[in-house]
């Protein structure tokens, strides 16, 4: 199955398309991890998106769809996948639209308010990125993960300004894919403002239909 989600930041694309990748067992691919482990081993790509990414910019689209068009063609990827933080423009769509054929993109639906509270209390374990809250979903022992035990962090980009910087960003470049793959008939809105098991219900029943 071939999937993109697709939100606004803190929405909770990363933390359900881990869920979902296991339950079908199709990679999870998120350009946003690509970037950060780039930035964190300071390769040459790491070096070139540091400040966009740190800043809650957009990486050009040129760079980000030939990362993506490369990780699309590995062997783990050909049965289905789920698209993660891509696309996240017109143009990136456009691109993704003329090698692949999507199954659904789930519309992941939230209120601002409620992004900058889930997104100013995250934190991440720096080994294996799983996501906590420090109000709603804290890990067992503050500052270590549950799943791991490696230590969590909070991401650069998720200082106030750079959360608000990304909601723009959200609104003017990336919401109007909403209105690009409804026409395609291929959206499937859901409320991402309850639990990750409630979303996670949701999810389920949105992608019934397909399989
Ligand atoms: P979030 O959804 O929490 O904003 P992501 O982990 O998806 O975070 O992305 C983090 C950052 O990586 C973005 O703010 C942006 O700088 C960069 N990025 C990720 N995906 C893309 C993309 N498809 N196009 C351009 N930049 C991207």
């Amino acid at each position: 199955m071939k999937l993109i989600f697709l939100g606004p930041p803190g929405a909770g694309k990363g933390t359900l398309a881990g869920i979902i990748s296991k339950e079908y067992s199709i990679p999870q691919i998120s350009t946003g991890d690509i970037f950060r482990d780039a930035i964190k081993r300071e390769t040459e790509l790491g070096r070139k998106v540091k400040e966009i990414v740190g800043r809650g910019d957009l990486v050009p689209d040129e760079l980000t769809v030939s990362l993506v068009r490369e990780r699309l063609a590995q062997p783990d990827a050909q049965k289905g996948y789920i698209l993660d933080g891509f696309p996240r423009t017109i143009p990136q769509a456009e691109a993704l639209g003329s090698f692949q054929k999507l199954d659904a993109v789930v519309d992941f639906a939230i209120d601002d308010a409620l992004v900058i509270e889930r997104l100013s209390g995250r934190e991440i374990c720096k080994n294996c990125g799983a996501i906590y809250h420090v109000k709603n979903m804290p890990s067992k022992v503050k500052g270590v993960c549950d799943k791991c035990g490696g230590p969590t962090y909070t991401r650069p980009d998720d200082s106030l300004e750079s959360i608000k910087n990304r909601l723009e960003v959200y609104r003017q470049q990336t919401e109007p894919l909403i209105a690009y793959y409804g026409k395609k008939n291929l959206i499937r809105k859901i409320d991402s403002s309850k639990s990750p098991e409630d979303t996670h219900i949701q999810i389920r029943k949105a992608l019934s239909k397909i399989v």
